[in-house]
């Protein structure tokens, strides 16, 4: 009986091991988009919300990259399904390899948009980091013949940074992005927009001061 007793034990342990596995494979399922590997949209937001109450406490920046791929509709329709999901894996790829920092979390936020979410950055340090990632995609020199933007396949970019203050919400950093990814398709993609533009940042600061 001993033996047997010593033998359920072990499976019992296994079993408990293997269950283990499965929920922390689980666990990291449900935070990864399945096409890139990168955070997805969920992950994302609780992310955010997490980096904005440390923000507001700190009283720290927290900055936010949004990147829409050019004309992307068009490459579907020109080179196919299949290899436009080849071209949001490469985007994806190169997005992970630009969160360099510990708490940066690169994420899909829905269909061929991405984000980068930066903390403790402020509009300067995000539009830097924008600049190389515009960089790396161009890079990537994926040949795209139906962009008006460019010759390969480009991305637009929308920047937002905030201090969290009481006239401030984590739907106020997203919509800025929001605008700024809005603004750069408006004006020719291929390019970075800030939201507000650091013009307006300086009208409002003067405004305040006057
Ligand atoms: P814009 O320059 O204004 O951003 O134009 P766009 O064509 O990129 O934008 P639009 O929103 O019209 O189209 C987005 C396209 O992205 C349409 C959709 O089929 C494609 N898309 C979204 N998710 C996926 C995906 O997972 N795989 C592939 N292959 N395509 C996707
Ligand atoms: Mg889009
Ligand atoms: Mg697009």
């Amino acid at each position: 009986r001993d033996r047997r007793g010593f033998f359920f034990f072990f499976l019992i342990e296994i079993e408990k091991q293997q269950l283990n596995k499965l929920s922390q494979e689980m666990a990291r399922l449900s935070q990864e988009d399945g096409l890139t590997g990168l955070a997805n949209r969920r992950h994302f937001n609780e992310t955010l919300a997490r980096e904005w109450a440390i923000a507001e406490r700190e009283q720290q920046t927290i900055a936010l990259i949004f990147i829409d791929v050019d004309h992307f509709k068009p490459y579907n329709d020109t080179y196919g399904h299949l290899e436009g999901d080849r071209v949001l894996s490469l985007v994806g790829k190169t997005l992970k390899k630009m969160a360099k920092r510990p708490a940066d979390l690169a994420a899909r936020y829905g269909g061929e948009e991405f984000v980068l979410l930066l903390p403790n950055t402020d509009l300067k340090g995000a539009y830097e980091l924008a600049q190389e990632v515009l960089q790396a995609i161009d890079n990537l020199a994926i040949p795209h013949k139906s962009s008006k933007a460019a010759k390969h396949v480009s991305v637009s970019i929308g920047l937002s940074a905030l201090t969290p203050n009481a006239q401030s919400s984590i739907n106020t950093l997203i919509d800025n992005a929001d605008e700024g990814v809005y603004a750069a398709k408006k004006a020719g993609r291929h390019r970075i927009r800030a939201y507000p533009t650091p013009e307006d940042v300086i009208l409002r600061r003067e405004a305040t001061i006057n």
